[in-house]
């Protein structure tokens, strides 16, 4: 690609990069970033952007602490929703769901279930058998570091970091 900035060819490589998106920083393996030679110009990015974030939410929604408001935040987002539409679909109100995502009030492992189900049920994760729920948010919320890594089939995976 050539630079936005000089119309230089920029160099083209892939590193490890911090992201955040929806309030959740996680670390991506194999972004691509763009750097030009000549005035120092970056763009980075990512392919199948929407196969890397369903790779977070699938670690999310299987994994056994509750979630953290910034997970909260990010699957909320995931889902498409503002938090006024969210709250209308959970049965609470919009200070609430602000309550929820700043950390000024814990969202109950109820409401954790539910909203893990949204996320499987909305945008089908491949499996997420009803079992899952017996061992998921049953732990307090962890600051988790999460790293997502780009296989070459251009599919994603997520683990901890
Ligand atoms: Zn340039």
């Amino acid at each position: 690609m050539k630079c936005p900035q000089c119309r230089t060819k920029m160099d083209e490589k892939r590193e490890t990069r911090r992201w955040e998106e929806g309030g959740l920083v996680f670390t991506v393996e194999g972004a691509e970033v763009s750097r030009c030679p000549k005035c120092g110009e970056e763009a980075v990015g990512v392919t199948n952007i929407e196969g890397m974030y369903q790779a977070v939410a699938r670690y999310l929604i299987t994994a056994r602490e509750r979630l953290s408001p910034s997970e909260i935040r990010f699957l909320r987002k995931y889902l498409g929703l503002s938090g006024s539409d969210f709250a209308a679909h959970v049965g609470v109100d919009r200070a609430t769901v602000s309550r929820w995502e700043s950390g000024a009030q814990a969202m109950g492992p109820q409401m954790d279930r539910l909203l893990r189900l949204l996320v499987a049920h909305a945008k089908p994760i491949d499996e997420y058998p009803i079992e899952t729920l017996k061992d998921v948010a049953t732990a307090e919320p962890v600051d988790r570091r999460l790293r997502v890594a780009a296989s070459t089939r251009g599919s994603w995976e997520a683990r901890p970091s």
